[in-house]
């Protein structure tokens, strides 16, 4: 029967997405028996997250300051956008190091079926941005499941009255396939191949 401190811990560490209960506990046993080597870190680590991180009040990326290190990034070229649903693909798109522009973060997609609608997401904030005039071309990175399909579609139909280069990523990504998940290469190939929206 483990104590009840450790019971906490892997209750903790088991909400945490791809961690069930089992490799929760695998998880803080590996923590007991490395913890002088591996905890510092850790703990540094994760009073940073929880003291410093900010969300950037431009993009919505997550960064330890606010405007984030991207936006604020003066050699970042300011006539291209990409539209992304979820921070963790800015993240996968920037470590591709093949958009040199700036990020707008939706923080979801449309989903009829758990009732998110447009004025749930990040788009009034997009439509400002787009509306200050600076941009030339919006890249509309979303997953190529149905709902980021779904979302895309949207955003393309209220862009389509600017004077922009709408694009799409080239969807030799997977079907079903989410950003985060792909290799730097396919995800760079999506990228460079990007097209029109029809
Ligand atoms: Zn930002």
């Amino acid at each position: 029967m483990a104590s009840q401190e450790i019971e906490q811990l892997s209750q903790a560490l088991a909400r945490l997405p791809g961690l069930g209960p089992r490799s929760a506990r695998r998880a803080v046993l590996w923590l007991v028996k490395n913890r002088s080597q591996a905890l510092p870190d850790l703990l540094e680590a994760l009073d940073m997250v929880s003291q410093r991180l900010v969300e950037c009040s431009i993009c919505g990326n997550v960064d330890t300051s606010d405007p984030c290190g991207i936006c604020a990034d003066p050699k970042r070229d300011a006539k291209s956008l990409c539209v992304v649903e979820d921070v963790a693909d800015v993240w996968a798109l920037d470590r591709a190091r093949l958009f040199q522009g700036r990020y707008h973060v939706l923080g979801g997609k449309l989903s009829a079926l758990d009732g998110i609608g447009p004025e749930d997401l990040n788009i009034a904030a997009l439509m400002t941005r787009v509306e200050d005039g600076a941009l030339d071309e919006v890249v509309l990175a979303m997953n190529a499941t149905l709902e980021g399909q779904t979302t895309a579609h949207y955003l393309a139909e209220r862009l389509e009255p600017h004077k922009l280069r709408i694009t799409q990523l080239a969807h030799g990504l997977p079907v079903g396939g989410e950003l985060d998940y792909l290799d730097e290469g396919t995800l760079a190939q999506a990228l460079r191949a990007r097209r029109p929206v029809e």
